[in-house]
């Protein structure tokens, strides 16, 4: 008999039905932006429990971010009614792959309890082996090592799968493979593991150890990714392992979003999903159900430009709306304060804060922004931004936490010894790493050898050996002690909080106010490790949604997000599109950036709001800019163009956005010629503003300003 259709199937499209109905064998949902592959996703979960074909521990669920994890779970829990528990591996890759791995750690020459370390503590630890071969690092830094061993295992090449050639690339007489496999080494003597490891060393699990991959192979059921456009090799090799299984594997994802191919991400790997699971069904979605269709025919519009995709077609049932549009600024700052502007008139009107976005191509801009908010008195939140937990203090206050949970952490360890100062000097750290080195032990055991023999001067002898004791206390009383208290003792023992009572500075309040924001962030956490796991696994900030804040971000930051105003800041040659992609042979890097920009536009649902400014301000230098030619490339008919809101007068290129079509057939192809961008030209040229470098003109500092110039140079930040 017929049964009586479930409440979450009420209101799919066909085609949405169909990817959340047919469970079994595998599939692939290719649509393009806001077609409700997410939806699809969350909702055959949905599906697959309520039916009760698996459990929710039998269910594999790969997002892109954390928080996109916890909306899933939340809205899984919505659609069958009541929370379900036991979703166990539902979250990132990095989150499930450090779930695996602590599983099975001693397979991969750990220890239970391992530490994860973060980019500063990878880059301190490569310094140390570049150290021990004489390398040196001006010329070869280990941010460059870092990023080529970072590069070998997202291809999930262990130091012995690394071609030759590769691992001949790095230092005098080709170091490059022999560092990755000391530095892979080193990882294990302290007990820890990189974030490419959480993924690598997984991997080499399961192509070592059978019975592991058979047990995982068993155990997930139901296999469902987000976001399969950016899945690098390692994580491609890692799922088709587990697909083996049971073969129910449903991927989802859109080749025009392909954005982290910096970070080796393999668009390939969607393109050929049909030849790796044999028999895979694609399901392609083609309606839009979140933009209007100005915002979908400009994003379209432009993303047409790109040679290298399957092209899609897509269209919107929503109601016509406002044309996207597009304003000139005089620099930065007129565009923060009018977009700030723009943001409290929309706010007056009865939208929300949370509503909107700003979405920026670096981080450095986002300064900018901030700096309005807080003379406005408009809350926002910073999304991706620089961390809390990467706050020196708060950096340090971890460091000694760390060592309590596990002695063997060298980096933290090698943080602190000294922080407060207690006249443990650099011949002294030295030495113990010598030790360590030579003995096979960590610094820890080295430095707490040290401290009973007289290798070392009385005075850092004794302050050594005062620290280990502490530290011993402090483990002793661990166990005893709820985690926040101990962490107050310890700042307070080690005479890590009294160093800043003393410190006369400027921040200094500041300073001591975040290590008590860190104790009181603890405490949502049941237990020390609970908390250090955490911070190792957070790579987007927490925050409550519940305020009402605009939102600040980068474009990378946002995919997968919606909003009913973005601001899209910045457009301008050198900035987005990237120096570096400008910079690169070939169109791949400009075909990335274009991506990006379709991905920005494709964030809003009601309104958006392009801008660019004609003078941009990096770091301390002005930049004369241009606009970008993704501005250029947007179909005229979705779009307007603002009239400039510029307040410097005789300065204002108030006829800029008329001219675009007033004279001109190709929008912007000509824009330089205007009268009020010549006479800025005209300006510039005459010397009456001072000029320092061709393009560079000098003004002042800027917060995250060394950002700003890798980033003008064409650099990653
Ligand atoms: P992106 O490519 O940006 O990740 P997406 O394909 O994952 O987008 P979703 O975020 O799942 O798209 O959906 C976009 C918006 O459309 C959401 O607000 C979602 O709730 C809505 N939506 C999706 N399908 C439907 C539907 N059948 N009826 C009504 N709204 C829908
Ligand atoms: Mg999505």
């Amino acid at each position: 008999g017929q049964q009586a259709e479930p409440p979450y199937l009420k209101g799919l499209n066909p085609e949405q039905r169909a990817a959340v109905e047919n469970t079994d064998g595998p599939l692939l949902v290719l649509a393009g932006a806001g077609t409700g592959k997410t939806r699809v996703l969350t909702t055959r979960l949905a599906h697959i429990l309520a039916t009760g074909k698996a459990w929710p521990g039998q269910l594999l669920a790969v997002t892109f971010t954390n928080k996109a994890a916890r909306e899933m779970r939340d809205r899984i829990g919505a659609l069958i009614g009541g929370a379900v528990e036991g979703m166990t591996w539902l979250g990132t890759f990095h989150s499930i792959g450090v779930k695996i791995l602590r599983n099975h750690a001693e397979l991969a020459g750990l220890r239970s309890g391992f530490a994860i370390l973060d980019t500063d503590d990878q880059i301190r630890l490569l310094k140390q082996l570049l150290e021990a071969h004489d390398v040196d690092e001006k010329r070869w830094p280990a941010r460059q090592l870092a990023s080529l061993i970072d590069g070998w295992k997202n291809r999930g090449l262990t130091p012995e799968r690394v071609p030759a050639g590769e691992a001949a690339s790095f230092g005098h007489g080709g170091l490059g493979g022999k560092l990755y496999a000391e530095y892979q080494q080193r990882l294990k003597v302290v007990n820890a593991a990189d974030f490419g490891d959480l993924l690598l060393e997984v991997l080499r699990i399961f192509q070592e150890h059978p019975d592991v991959l058979k047990e995982y192979q068993r155990r997930f059921k139901y296999m469902l990714v987000d976001e399969y456009q950016d899945t690098n090799v390692a994580q491609y090799l890692w799922l088709r392992l587990l697909a083996q299984g049971h073969r129910n594997i449903c991927c989802v994802g859109d080749d025009d979003q392909s954005i982290y191919g910096w970070r080796g991400a393999e668009v390939d790997n969607i393109l050929r999903f049909e030849k790796d699971f044999p028999g895979a069904k694609v399901i392609r979605l083609e309606r839009n159900y979140r933009s209007t269709p100005q915002i979908l025919g400009a994003a379209s519009g432009l993303i047409a430009k790109n040679e290298s995709r399957l092209g899609k077609t897509l269209h919107t049932n929503r109601e016509d709306g406002e044309t996207v549009t597009v304003r000139a600024h005089w620099d930065g700052d007129e565009e923060a304060r009018v977009i700030g502007e723009d943001i409290e008139n929309f706010q007056r009107k009865g939208e929300k804060l949370n509503d909107m976005a700003i979405l920026v191509r670096a981080s450095f801009q986002m300064r900018a922004f901030e700096d309005r908010f807080i003379t406005l008195g408009v809350p926002y939140r910073v999304i991706g931004g620089p961390r809390f937990y990467e706050r020196a203090e708060v950096r340090d206050a971890l460091a000694y936490l760390k060592i309590v949970a596990s002695p063997d952490n060298d980096l933290a360890f090698e943080r602190i010894i000294n922080t407060p100062k207690r006249g443990i000097g650099d011949t002294s750290v030295k030495r113990m790493h010598a030790i360590a080195r030579a003995q096979g032990i960590s610094l820890y055991r080295a430095a707490e050898a040290m401290s009973l023999t007289d290798e070392l001067p009385a005075k850092a002898r004794t302050a050594l050996r005062k620290l280990i004791e502490s530290f011993n206390r402090w483990r002793q009383m661990a166990m005893g002690i709820p985690h926040t208290e101990l962490a107050e003792i310890v700042l307070d023992e080690s005479g890590y909080t009294e160093m800043w009572q003393n410190d006369k500075s400027p921040e200094a309040q500041g300073r001591l106010d975040n290590l008590k924001e860190l104790v009181r962030s603890m405490g949502d956490f049941e237990n020390l490790a609970g908390f250090l796991e955490h911070i190792a696994l957070v790579m987007d900030v927490e925050q409550s949604a519940e305020e009402d804040k605009v939102s600040i971000m980068t474009m990378h930051g946002a995919k997968g997000l919606e909003f009913g105003t973005v601001f899209l800041p910045g457009w301008e040659e050198g900035l987005f599109p990237s120096q570096r992609s400008l910079d690169e042979k070939g169109r791949a890097g400009l075909e990335e950036e274009r991506r990006l920009a379709y991905v920005g536009i494709t964030r809003a649902k009601r309104r958006a709001t392009i801008s660019f400014a004609q003078n941009r301000r990096v770091h301390n230098l002005w930049q004369n800019a241009l606009p970008s030619r993704f501005i250029d490339e947007l179909p005229e008919m979705h779009v307007e163009v603002a009239p400039m809101a510029t307040s410097y007068g005789g300065f204002g290129l108030g006829t800029y956005g008329k001219s675009r079509f007033d004279d001109q057939t190709k929008p912007f192809g000509n824009t330089y010629s205007t009268p009020g961008w010549q006479r800025a030209q005209q300006r510039w040229s005459d010397g009456k503003a001072t000029r320092s470098t061709p393009r560079f003109i000098e003004g002042e500092m800027v917060a995250r300003d060394t950002d700003a110039v890798k980033y003008a140079k064409g650099e990653r930040v």
